[in-house]
């Protein structure tokens, strides 16, 4: 899927003249890395004032979509906070038909996530970041120790505040297998909370096994 950018009237926080601006309203990360930076760097959809010079975010809706991190964000306008609800139902709707439609061949199976503002989004992904390059370190650790590594589904991963990458047993798939190599890599000394909480949910009585890629 493409990123989608749109043309419309903007107006400055200080009341000057409205004005015409472009802004994205949707960004596909995957095809578009440098609008995923932006996003990063607080500069997707910023826009100068003509008038007086003010820089402001065009605080309109935007889809966030990440294909292969199995990453689907609605932003809301800030200013809609208060139809919340009305929102999350239009929000359904609309991911029936894109999920339907133009995402058909992707058999998305994970549910949206929706958030206020640009700076929300931004918090979601650097937390993804976050979590991306904690996933990289374990999967490093369970290296030197010759396990192989799993991949689990970005989308059921994120969910449960597992790693991306987990150990994996060298027989028994099962979640205990997955827990008793979790528990091998973290007794080596690797410090790491989503390792440590894979570990501790598959150890528990009756956990299935975690859902792989
Ligand atoms: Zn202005």
């Amino acid at each position: 899927m493409k990123s989608i950018k749109n043309e419309g009237t903007v107006r400055c926080p200080r009341h000057c003249e409205p004005f015409d601006a472009e802004y994205w309203s949707l960004v596909s990360a995957d095809q578009d890395p440098d609008l995923k930076t932006a996003v990063l760097g607080g500069e997707l959809n910023l826009v100068r004032c003509p008038e007086c010079g003010t820089f402001f975010h065009h605080d309109g809706e935007l889809i966030y979509f990440d294909a292969p991190a199995e990453l689907l964000v609605f932003v809301f306008s800030e200013k809609d906070r208060a139809k919340e609800s009305e929102l999350l139902a239009r929000m359904r709707e609309d991911y029936n038909i894109i999920k339907n439609t133009l995402l058909k061949q992707l058999n998305m199976d994970y549910p949206p996530v929706s958030v206020f503002g640009l700076e929300a989004l931004k918090n979601i992904l650097q937390e993804e970041e976050k979590n991306r390059f904690e996933s990289e370190v374990v999967a490093a650790a369970a290296a030197s120790l010759e396990f192989s590594v799993a991949r689990l589904k970005p989308s059921y991963a994120r969910q449960h505040h597992f790693p991306f990458y987990v150990p994996a047993p060298a027989q028994d798939r099962s979640a205990n297998g997955f827990a008793v190599a979790a528990a091998k890599v973290l007794k080596s000394g690797l410090a790491s909370t989503l390792l440590r909480h894979f570990e501790d949910k598959m150890g528990e009585d009756g956990a299935d096994a975690p859902i792989l890629l």
